[in-house]
């Protein structure tokens, strides 16, 4: 027998990423729009798959795609970009501007892939703890500057916290240094301040976005970003050929033409989480964290375990997400549909009596 192959240093060492995907009454644990796809949508989405000649290689330039992109921003073409989710964007960003000898800061608590990402592309990362309410405050811009980082990663609305950063420490981070500041707004339809509005004079910032949760497309594995010019040129040199199959593209193009319907399912998400802020406020002692975004970060009452909690729950058939190894003994759930937070707030209601 010939000896086995060994992977990288440090791959064995690490955990695969995975999300529980369980059949259960309420999936309120990855933030995804609990609401089906629009039928007009589903219609223009079958139709435009029908006509794709598959034969051939897909439009490697994401022409048309972007094109919808630019036109939905008023962002210019050349600066915009698409992939598959805004994790091979932040993936493509880190393997340009990242890199062995690079240096990536954050802000924790924040998106576990924001780091791990960095590990991916062998980017060393600056971890800044920021404490309740998580505020990127102009003490933690001069923390994360001082370490003179080449990448700086800022999540607005921030997950796991839900909280919207202030555009002006982006602008601060921007004009500070000559890092590439990331900001990712995967939950910006939701609430807070876009920090789109800077890319124009600040061009080493660059804004990442999802079709994956106001658009209800997580299936499909959409997102993209908002740059100069000059970084979408550097994303055209890492990036695969022909990364985005032509199916994604029209899935892409049919959604955002049908963006209006899309988001006309907004209101109704940010009232279940408002509500769910507001129900667990009420409860004695659980402390509920306020939210931009379409999730509510809280912990039970002091003495009760997050992960005992979490699995009561799921006992029955809420399933929410454990994220007390970021924010001590803290849950975060899905604003989902009307009858799901019911579902969540009997049952929790139960579990904490
Ligand atoms: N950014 C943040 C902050 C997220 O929470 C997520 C998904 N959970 C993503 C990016 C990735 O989204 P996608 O790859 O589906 O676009």
């Amino acid at each position: 027998m010939s000896p086995a192959a060994q992977p990288r240093p440090g791959v064995r060492d690490v955990e695969p990423y995975v999300s529980p995907q369980l059949e259960v009454v309420a999936r309120l644990n990855t933030n995804e729009c609990p609401h089906p796809l629009p039928q007009d949508f589903s219609d223009a989405l079958a139709g435009a798959v029908r006509d794709l000649p598959l034969n051939r290689y897909p439009d490697g330039q994401m022409t048309r795609l972007r094109e919808e992109v630019a036109a939905h921003h008023g962002h210019p073409f050349e600066g915009t970009w698409t992939a598959n989710g805004s994790n091979e964007i932040l993936t493509e960003l880190l393997l340009a501007y990242g890199g062995p000898g690079q240096r990536a800061a954050i802000f924790e608590p924040t998106y576990l892939l924001h780091s791990r990402l960095s590990w991916l592309t062998h980017t060393a990362v600056i971890a800044h703890r920021l404490e309740d309410p998580f505020i990127i405050n102009e003490h933690a811009v001069e923390q994360a500057l001082a370490d003179e980082p080449d990448v700086v990663f800022v999540c607005s609305p921030n997950n796991p916290t839900g909280n919207a950063q202030p555009v002006e420490a982006v602008a601060e981070l921007a004009h500070a240094s000559s890092a590439l500041i990331v900001v990712d707004e995967a939950y910006i339809e939701f609430g807070g301040e876009s920090a789109l509005k800077l890319v124009a004079d600040h061009p080493n910032v660059v804004v990442t976005r999802t079709l994956s949760k106001a658009f209800a497309l997580a299936g499909a594995r959409i997102g993209y970003c908002l740059a100069a010019p000059e970084v979408v040129r550097d994303l055209q040199r890492v990036r695969l050929p022909y990364h985005m199959s032509a199916l994604t593209q029209a899935a892409g193009i049919a959604a955002l033409r049908h963006a209006g319907e899309a988001t006309a399912m907004l209101g109704a998400i940010r009232a279940q989480r408002d509500r769910i802020v507001d129900r667990l406020s009420a409860m004695p002692r659980v402390t509920a964290y306020p939210s931009d975004a379409n999730f509510v970060l809280f912990t039970p009452p002091p003495g009760r375990d997050a992960a005992e909690v979490w699995q009561a729950l799921l006992d029955r058939g809420v399933l929410i997400r454990d994220l007390s190894s970021l924010v001590s003994r803290a849950l975060r759930v899905t604003a989902g549909t009307e009858d799901e937070i019911t579902q969540f707030l009997d049952a929790l209601t139960e579990v904490l009596t």
